[in-house]
């Protein structure tokens, strides 16, 4: 009866709880399980309409398949909706953010029932690992105070920013340290808000951290192209620990665009972040978020989008159709033909592959920090500091014995830093060579 399974979609701050919630159940008594299950839980996300179908159609055909067990939503999902009623046939229990600190106590009771999100707290939940992960996500911040015309974010997490104190950051921080984890990736809803309700910053949380004496390498998700701060870029500069990559979502490189969108900068504030960015360091990775589509996007808004894209040497691109999304104003716009929206991502797709191969190709005969993750065919792969994606050979000897069962082997290399110069770029990877 305490068995549960556990599914996580969406982004990194959902895969942080999903994991959180997981380590407060076991620890609880419950028991993870893969066959028999008892408490099916699902960890939504309804970013975008896409990525809500997606768990929908997993809840419906959990139902189909195990009518005996019982099922439990929680993550991002629209409340009070029309979709909501429905769910109720199907779920057993629906718990919001907030309260899910009780969720062990709610099952062992089988307690029914829907429970709505209080977004005003923090929710008091931490982590010890991340199961499957050589890279662990330390959530330290939630809700967003911003409100782009096509983001239903605010909604599902708050407007008001909750930040998680700096004293339990950091003791988190250490003990995933001390739990073999090596890089750190600090997240949340709008992490460039961190401290907001403090009266801290980003930037006060990341020095805390660097006091630690520990090998390891911080990354920071997602900044707001307005909040680039120089603060953060001097940190980086002078700390090698603080990976060489800074995640800024452009979204649309067309000035009507970004103004329609509610976005808080225009193409030229944009360019001039990046500048700013690479004047401290020059072979920092910018990655980015760009929403194809967007209503009223004429050809030559996504134009200009294109040439940012070719010009700005991006190292990744997250490429999103725009989807129209419930309680937002964008929602309510005439919406572009999809047929449009289709070519135009794939013309984007092909600026994005240009963009990195350029920032790519200013790495051969560089020597990069790689951060192996997993192992392909003959070969390690991981990210960089500047998160392109490396790839270098396993030793034949090595190779031979992990071929023939040798996992003590294969796991003292995964989860380490290895220092790799850059050979060649073979499609999206970068191929080298281990230093000395
Ligand atoms: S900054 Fe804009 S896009 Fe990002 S979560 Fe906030 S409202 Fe959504």
């Amino acid at each position: 009866m305490n068995s549960f399974s556990l599914k996580t979609f969406g982004c990194k701050t959902n895969q942080y709880e999903g994991e959180a919630l997981r380590e407060l159940l076991i620890s609880q008594g419950l028991e993870e399980v893969t066959e028999k299950v008892h408490f099916f839980i699902i960890n939504a996300c309804s970013v975008t309409a896409k990525a809500e179908k997606e768990w929908l159609k997993f809840a419906r055909k959990l139902k189909e398949e195990n009518p005996g067990s019982l099922l439990v939503l929680t993550g991002c999902f629209l409340p009070e909706s029309a979709l909501l009623e429905e769910l109720k046939n199907y779920f057993h229990l629906v718990i919001g953010f907030g309260e899910r600190n009780n969720l062990p106590e709610f099952l062992k009771s089988e307690t029914v029932g829907y429970f709505k999100s209080n977004l005003a707290v923090f929710e008091p939940l931490t982590v010890k690992a991340h199961k499957g992960h050589t890279r662990a996500f330390l959530k330290v911040e939630d809700g967003c105070h911003l409100n782009c015309s096509y983001c239903i974010v605010p909604l599902l997490r708050g407007s008001q920013i909750r930040s998680k104190p700096m004293e339990i950051v950091k003791e988190e921080f250490l003990r995933l340290l001390k739990g073999g984890f090596y890089e750190v990736v600090l997240t949340g809803t709008h992490l460039s808000a961190y401290g907001l309700d403090y009266g801290l910053k980003l930037t006060d949380l990341i020095k805390k951290l660097l006091n630690i004496s520990y090998p390891f390498r911080l990354r920071v998700s997602s900044i707001e192209p307005q909040e680039v701060q120089d603060e953060l870029l001097a940190l980086m500069k002078d700390d090698p620990r603080i990976a060489r990559h800074l995640h800024l979502p452009m979204q649309s490189g067309s000035a009507s665009i970004l103004k329609a969108m509610k976005r808080q900068y225009t193409p030229e504030d944009y360019l001039n972040q990046v500048e700013k960015a690479r004047f401290y360091l020059p072979d920092i990775g910018i990655s980015t978020d760009v929403m194809v589509g967007f209503p009223g996007e004429k050809e030559e808004d996504f134009e200009k989008t294109l040439w940012m894209l070719e010009n700005l040497n991006l190292v990744k691109v997250h490429l999103f159709p725009f989807s129209p999304r419930p309680h937002t104003l964008a929602n309510h716009l005439p919406q572009i033909n999809r047929v449009i929206i289709k070519e135009r991502m794939k013309r984007a797709q092909t600026a994005a592959d240009w963009s990195l191969n350029r920032y790519a190709n200013s790495f051969v005969g560089k020597t990069v920090e790689v951060l192996t993750e997993k192992k392909v065919e003959q070969f390690y792969e991981g990210y960089s500091s500047q998160y392109l994606k490396v790839r270098f050979p396993r030793l034949n000897k090595e190779k031979a014995l992990i071929d023939n069962g040798g996992e003590e082997e294969r796991e003292r290399k995964l989860g380490k830093i290895h220092k790799v110069i850059i050979e060649k770029i073979t499609g999206n990877y970068l191929e080298g060579v281990v230093k000395g």
